[in-house]
C-alpha cells in the first residue's frame, strides 16, 4: 500500500476510535488482559482490514517483525512477561467495546453501530475481506507493510 494511502487509512481509524472514545457510555478499562485471553473468554476480536492494518504498524513499532508463533489461545499483541497489550494505543475496536464485564460489559450494538459500519466501509475500499480473527488478520496486514 503507498505511503500515503497507508496515512490516510491509519489515521482514518485512530478517528473513528477518538469518536468511540468521546461516546457518553461509562466504560473503564483497567487492562485486566483477562479479555486478552481467548482461551478463558472463548471469544476473538475480528478486525477489519483498516484496524489490522492499524495494529500492525504499532507491533512493528515495538520492533518486533513477526507474531509469536505460539497458538495458546492468547492474543499474540500480549506480551507474555508483562501481560500487558503490546499495542494498547492502537488496540483494535473489540478490544475497546465488547465483553469485558470488569470494564463494564459489552457496549450495545446500538450504541456503536455508526463507527462500526465506518470501518465496515473503509474494509470494503481496501478490498478486505470484513472483520477477521486478530492473528490472521494481523499477520496479514504484516506482510501487507513489508
Ligand atoms: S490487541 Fe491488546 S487489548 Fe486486544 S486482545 Fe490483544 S492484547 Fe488484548
Amino acid at each position: 500500500m503507498a505511503g500515503e494511502n497507508l496515512s490516510s487509512t491509519l489515521a482514518g481509524v485512530r478517528a473513528i476510535y477518538q469518536e468511540l472514545a468521546q461516546r457518553p457510555v461509562q466504560r473503564n478499562c483497567i487492562a485486566r488482559t483477562e479479555c486478552c485471553q481467548f482461551q478463558l473468554t472463548g471469544l476473538t476480536p475480528h478486525l477489519t482490514k483498516g484496524e489490522a492494518l492499524l495494529a500492525a504498524k504499532a507491533f512493528r513499532a515495538t520492533g518486533r517483525k513477526e507474531l509469536p508463533e505460539a497458538d495458546d489461545g492468547i492474543c499474540p499483541m500480549l506480551q507474555r512477561q508483562t501481560g500487558r497489550c503490546m499495542i494498547y494505543a492502537d488496540r483494535p475496536f473489540a478490544c475497546r467495546t465488547h465483553f469485558c464485564e470488569a470494564a463494564g460489559g459489552p457496549y450495545a450494538r446500538k450504541e456503536v453501530v455508526d463507527l462500526i459500519r465506518r470501518l465496515e466501509d473503509l474494509d470494503a475500499r481496501l478490498r478486505g475481506d470484513g472483520p477477521r480473527k486478530i492473528a490472521a488478520a494481523v499477520a496479514d496486514a504484516l506482510d501487507e507493510l513489508r
